[in-house]
């Protein structure tokens, strides 16, 4: 019976890896997933086939409710709320880890456990807890239950360093101190998930997309050691796929982001311009609004138009509304393409998921490197809904704190349209200067409304 479970945990292995390798395209990402979902399936059924009976209620409760909560909450859940779910998910992971590695280590109360098995099992409730709790944060920042903007408090980076070195000191105290094995464990796990908190706080504006995937890089590294900790072999191959794929994305998102990791954790982004967020009005020196008529006919009569989608794009749900009007403009030949910023919207991919719900084909999706060159040649730039990841700032601006952040170059374009509702900025908290650009003119309103009202216009146009 053991070997034919460990021949499904391989076969487990094999369709996480096979399945992340297809996620690496939008038309292949569906099957990947399914598979990897089949894969995991698969462990679960090995996993109980070999569980005494008596438990088997345990593991089947824990699947139903697990099963209804994941399900309820993947279909009501509005794609803008994606990363505070992937934030609670992704807690879930590293809580769920910790618990099995502290039972793992309590177990052997009041005796010390091999260390062969109490070095994983502490450094998962570490990284577990720190996983959860910092999970935990992120979500509420991000649901807007707290602050959204870094929370700091003086001497945070000396207490935070100095909380790691005391957590050090009481793992290596355990095995020594009998007495006190219990209350000290006990310590351990609060101190690191305080430690979870005080990270994360100081985290906001618009690199909280960065430490959520290194938290889900930590929660893989936690599945992976409890794997060392219960002997289990898919538990390893899983928790480094996931602790691999955090990675490789924390690194992508900061160097989209021009931001080395420390300065994420340590930066406090956004903390300095709070000041910049009052500009709710349409009215600014130097910006120029239009009206539909004026931009159908601006469109109808380009040559290449690019359409760069934004977090507002999500917002108003307009999607469909893009690929109609992307079908009404390819119609009288003109040559649309799509600009996809890396950290557009809210979650990485974020405007991949919206574009492939309305069907927008896959080829005319453009990411920033290709069509970065092709802006001087583009005649009309329509940015829907977009505002820090089409900041000019990013390029000319030093002082600005977006300064060095690759960006979609859309004010190289002969002109732009933008679609939004007021001179509001977007995540980061900071003007844009693409608005006060002569090139520039302001569409406002919602950006389903203004794209329906502008498909009706682009009728009329002979
Ligand atoms: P931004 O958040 O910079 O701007 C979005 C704009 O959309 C706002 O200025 C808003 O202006 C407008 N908007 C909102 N609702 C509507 C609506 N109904 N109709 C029309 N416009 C609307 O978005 P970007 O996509 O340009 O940039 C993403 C930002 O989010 C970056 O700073 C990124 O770092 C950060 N981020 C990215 C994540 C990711 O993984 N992709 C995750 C978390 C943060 P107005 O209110 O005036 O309408």
């Amino acid at each position: 019976m053991n070997s034919l479970v460990q021949v499904a945990y391989l076969l487990t292995a094999v369709a996480f890896i096979l399945g992340v390798m297809r996620l690496r395209a939008p038309a292949r990402a569906r099957s990947g997933n399914l598979l990897a979902a089949g894969g995991m399936l698969l462990a679960l059924v090995a996993t109980a086939a070999v569980l005494p009976a008596h438990h088997l209620w345990w593991v089947g409760a824990a699947l139903v409710v697990g099963g209804i909560a994941g399900t309820a909450s993947a279909r009501r859940v509005p794609m803008t709320a994606m990363p505070q779910m992937v934030a609670l998910f992704n807690g879930m992971g590293g809580g769920a880890a910790a618990l099995v590695a502290a039972d793992e280590t309590a177990r052997y109360l009041p005796a010390f456990p091999p260390a062969a098995a109490a070095a994983p099992a502490l450094f998962t409730v570490l990284i577990g807890s720190i996983s959860f709790a910092g999970s935990m944060v992120a979500f509420a920042k991000l649901q807007e239950l707290i602050r959204g903007r870094p929370i700091t408090f003086p001497g945070q980076k000396p207490v935070n360093l100095l909380l790691l070195l005391l957590l050090i000191g009481v793992a290596l105290l355990l095995p020594f101190d009998p007495a006190a094995r219990a209350a000290l464990l006990i310590g351990f796990a609060a101190g690191a998930l305080l430690l979870g908190v005080s990270t994360v706080l100081p985290v906001g504006g618009a690199d909280m997309p960065v430490i959520i995937s290194l938290l889900n890089a930590c929660t893989g590294l936690a599945a992976a050691t409890t794997g060392f900790v219960l002997g289990n072999n898919v538990l390893i191959v899983a928790g480094a796929l996931v602790g691999a794929s955090g990675t490789i994305l924390t690194v992508l998102m900061s160097r989209a982001m021009n931001r080395s990791l420390a300065n994420v954790l340590f930066g406090s982004f956004g903390k300095l311009h709070a000041t910049h967020l009052e500009q709710a009005g349409t009215e600014g020196e130097g910006v120029r609004a239009t009206t539909v008529e004026d931009v159908a006919a601006l469109l109808a009569y380009a040559g290449k138009v690019a359409i760069v989608p934004g977090y507002g794009l999500a917002v108003s749900r307009a999607q469909q509304e893009v690929r109609d009007l992307m079908d009404a403009l390819l119609a009288r030949g003109v040559d649309v393409r799509f600009g996809i910023h890396p950290v557009a919207g809210r979650m990485p991919g974020h405007m991949n998921v919206l574009l492939a719900e309305a069907n927008v084909p896959y080829d005319r999706l453009y990411d920033m490197e290709s069509i970065n060159p092709d802006f001087p040649r583009t005649d009309v730039v329509l940015v829907i809904g977009a505002n820090d990841v089409t900041n000019p700032a990013a390029r000319n601006n030093p002082d600005s704190p977006l300064y060095g952040m690759p960006v979609l170059n859309v004010d190289q374009a002969r002109s732009v349209v933008v679609l939004k509702r007021s001179l509001r900025p977007g995540f980061a908290g900071i003007d844009n200067d693409l608005y006060r650009n002569p090139k520039t003119m302001m569409l406002f309103g919602d950006a389903r409304e203004s794209l329906q009202h502008l498909l009706s216009a682009l009728k009329d146009v002979a």
